[in-house]
């Protein structure tokens, strides 16, 4: 498990960053990477919303392989709108 950034934003956890992990990928992910809620009852969380990624919020559950090629996407979003600044 990589601990010290940002799965998604790959921001250095710390102080100020906390870290948050998906309980539908398990990777640890900082607050705006991990700000979305739903249940995931595939990962026996049960019926109750739990943090999960963006990446996985995006992805319908009956598709769990496909949330690494969307964690690649956003990255690549991410990357994308970092060069616009
Ligand atoms: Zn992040
Ligand atoms: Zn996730």
């Amino acid at each position: 498990m990589c601990g010290q950034n940002c799965y998604g934003c790959r921001v250095k956890f710390g102080v100020e960053v906390v870290i948050h992990h998906c309980r539908a990928c398990g990777y640890g992910y900082c607050d705006s990477c991990s700000s979305n809620w739903r249940p995931v009852p595939e990962r026996h969380w049960g019926t109750d919303a739990v943090r999960v990624c963006n990446a996985c919020y995006d992805v319908p559950p009956e598709h769990p392989a496909g949330s690494l090629t969307a964690t690649v996407l956003y990255c690549n979003f991410l990357l994308a709108e970092i060069m616009k600044l």
